[in-house]
């Protein structure tokens, strides 16, 4: 198995240096997986690291329009279907697979992984023991939660499973997947507790909570900060850690600690 990155030129504070389509390849066939946005220079790239090889399928992690506006035009061009688990704004699946699917691609045999927590689709793709996280797991920059019961689930659901290699949507390839998938799970498991103790001592609402956890985090990450600190309290009031009533109210939703 070859595993060729295409690139996409869309970098940005949430898509780090670009979304990372994938060419996977063996014995003279190969899948794209997360064909990105539907930029002409970027499927043409795609095109051209698919040169010399069969196109079997275009496979979609989430429907996020990084990810997936190109996969229709691309499947379209190579006369091949699209697969992912889901429909979305500007995807349709031609062929829908759920968790444990396992898709015989030529030589490659793709299995479904659902990773949901980022979005309630996520999925990942395993092939031998690489795995394809789209925006479950990125390579250094910090995913963003809509989930967060569901996202710890599917961090956990993916530990000590053999794998050697990750290749996410954005940013470097992980080299040590259990290391990293672990480190994930402190982190999250870390800022759950500042948020608790945060409440605790008294912020408020979600915008006193962002202030008080990211104090050293730039104020335009603020807004990004919020979606994770409100998918945390959702998780914690469902635990029964917080109280948390109307989430619905964004920065200004109220929080109380337990009494
Ligand atoms: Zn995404």
């Amino acid at each position: 198995m070859k595993v060729s990155r295409v690139l996409a030129p869309n970098p940005s504070v949430f898509t780090g240096p670009g979304t990372n389509t994938w060419v996977v390849s063996s014995e003279g066939q190969a899948v794209v997986i997360d064909p990105g946005p539907e930029i002409p220079d970027h499927i043409s790239a795609i095109r051209e690291a698919l040169d010399g090889f069969e196109p079997m399928a275009v496979f979609v992690t989430h429907t996020h329009p990084d990810h997936a506006p190109a996969a229709e035009p691309l499947a379209r061009a190579l006369g091949v279907p699209t697969i992912g688990s889901a429909p979305g704004p500007e995807f349709r699946p031609d062929r829908r697979i759920a968790h444990g699917d396992s898709v015989a691609c030529g030589e490659l045999v793709v299995v479904a992984v659902a990773t949901p927590g980022h979005t309630p689709d996520s999925t990942s793709y395993r092939i031998e023991d690489a795995l394809f996280t789209g925006d479950h797991i990125m390579g250094g920059s910090t995913v963003i939660v809509e989930d967060m019961s569901d996202y710890l689930a599917s961090l956990r659901v993916l530990l000590d499973t053999g794998l050697r290699v990750i290749y996410p949507g954005h940013g470097s390839v992980i080299e040590d997947p259990d290391a990293t998938i672990t480190e994930y799970l402190a982190h999250r498991l870390e800022r759950e507790a500042q948020i608790v103790a945060a409440v605790e001592k008294g912020a408020g609402t979600v915008g006193e909570v962002v202030e008080s956890v990211y104090v050293d985090v730039d104020a335009s990450l603020h807004g990004a900060a919020a979606l994770s600190v409100n998918a945390h309290l959702r998780k914690l009031a469902r635990d029964g850690a917080v109280r948390f009533p109307s989430p619905g109210d964004g920065w200004e939703a109220a929080v109380e600690p337990v009494a």
